[in-house]
């Protein structure tokens, strides 16, 4: 990545997780390319659109349709409706510090204007699963959904995975409610797992959410669901202008085909394990309690003597100074185009930023 100054960055954001196969990869770029010039957003949806669907369903086990959106809010805020539609009940439950998109229902925002919208959202902390079970005895027979990720990814704070028992024990809540499980898979889409990152946790989810690197940045995400949940689907009105759009597809089907052929899940995770093995060392060697938390495809480093993240600004101005992208407070993200080189260069220059920290020079 350059920026507009035209310094040089090895980067970890990747478009904010979007890109899955690189800035600029031929494939991707020729087939949405290719699509623009015969036709993308037309008066009907593409063939192609069936394409990506059943491509996408032969893929996520336990999907027998899809729905495609543009932005992950969409396919969230879709779920939830869904939900309530199709069980006739209000209530929703989300996991607390979990991002789930920007609508009024899971936003951030303030404004006691907008949080009637909130007070059907009912929180509890990831992987306690006393407190799940708590909310659910408490709010019997009123809760349309539970929404999860895969594992917690938290803006601010270590990444957590879920305990052996976790989707287990969610499921069964949600089976004796009577609620749909959403899965919202957007962050980590197919980093995890080419059947979807839910499955390297063993969840079962009855809804999917996905997006963020579908397309490698082009923009498309999605609702899946089980076969019952088609009818309650098909029953209510939504649409979006731009939804079959049919470019982003073509991108998403060449995304896939290259995220294979690039190595997918298993080269990701080699990258991620380098990156956090290389730099749990380096610090370690200049006495910080750095730590990498999350899967190794999307990792997150914290210091264990600083909650509040200020070394982790130092640690990413200094970075940055030296041709490396890093969030400070956000997750990052493996990408198919990174290389071992990269990832040497990038444990290098942080050894020369943990020794500056140290010194007091960074
Ligand atoms: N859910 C999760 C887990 C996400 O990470 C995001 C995006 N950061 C969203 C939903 C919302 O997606 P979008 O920004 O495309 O609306």
């Amino acid at each position: 990545m350059w920026d507009a100054d035209g310094n040089e960055y090895i980067d970890y954001l990747c478009g904010y997780g979007s890109q899955l196969v690189g800035y600029g990869n031929e494939a991707v770029d020729e087939a949405t390319c290719s699509r623009i010039r015969s036709g993308d957003l037309l008066d009907q949806p593409a063939p192609l659109m069936i394409e990506l669907a059943e491509k996408l369903v032969s893929r996520i086990e336990g999907t027998s349709w899809a729905v495609f959106v543009k932005n992950g809010t969409d396919a969230t805020t879709l779920a939830l409706s869904l939900s309530r539609v199709r069980t006739g009940k209000a209530l929703a439950l989300a996991a607390e510090g979990a991002y789930h998109g920007a609508a009024n229902w899971c936003g951030t925002n303030p404004f006691p204007e907008l949080a009637f919208e909130r007070d059907r959202i009912l929180t509890f902390p990831y992987g306690d699963e006393e407190a799940l079970g708590r909310l659910f005895a408490e709010h019997r027979g009123q809760i349309a959904c539970l929404f999860l990720t895969p594992y917690h990814h938290p803006t601010y704070k270590p990444q957590v995975l879920p305990g052996p028992s976790w989707h287990r024990t969610a499921r069964r809540l949600c089976d004796e409610e009577g609620a749909l499980l959403v899965m919202d898979d957007i962050r980590a889409n197919f980093r995890l797992h080419e059947g979807g990152s839910h499955l390297r946790f063993g969840a079962k989810p009855d809804l999917w959410c996905m997006g963020k690197a579908l397309a490698n940045g082009q923009p498309i995400s999605l609702l899946m669901g089980r076969g019952e949940l088609m009818k309650a689907a098909s029953s209510f009105f939504i649409t979006g202008t731009y939804w079959t759009s049919a470019a982003p597809m073509a991108a998403a089907i060449a995304c896939l085909d290259e995220m294979e052929r690039l190595g997918g899940v298993k080269r990701l995770e080699e990258l991620g394990n380098a990156l956090r093995v290389g730099l749990e060392a380096a610090g370690s060697d200049y006495g910080f309690g750095a730590r990498i938390s999350g899967p190794p495809a999307i990792p997150f480093l914290t210091f264990d003597e600083d909650p509040m993240l200020y070394l982790n600004q130092r640690f990413g101005a200094a970075m940055a100074r030296r041709g490396v992208f890093l969030h400070p407070h956000h997750n990052w993200f493996i990408s198919l185009a990174h290389s071992e080189e990269d990832i040497g260069v990038t444990v290098e220059r942080a050894r020369e930023v943990f020794a500056a920290m140290r010194e007091g020079r960074a």
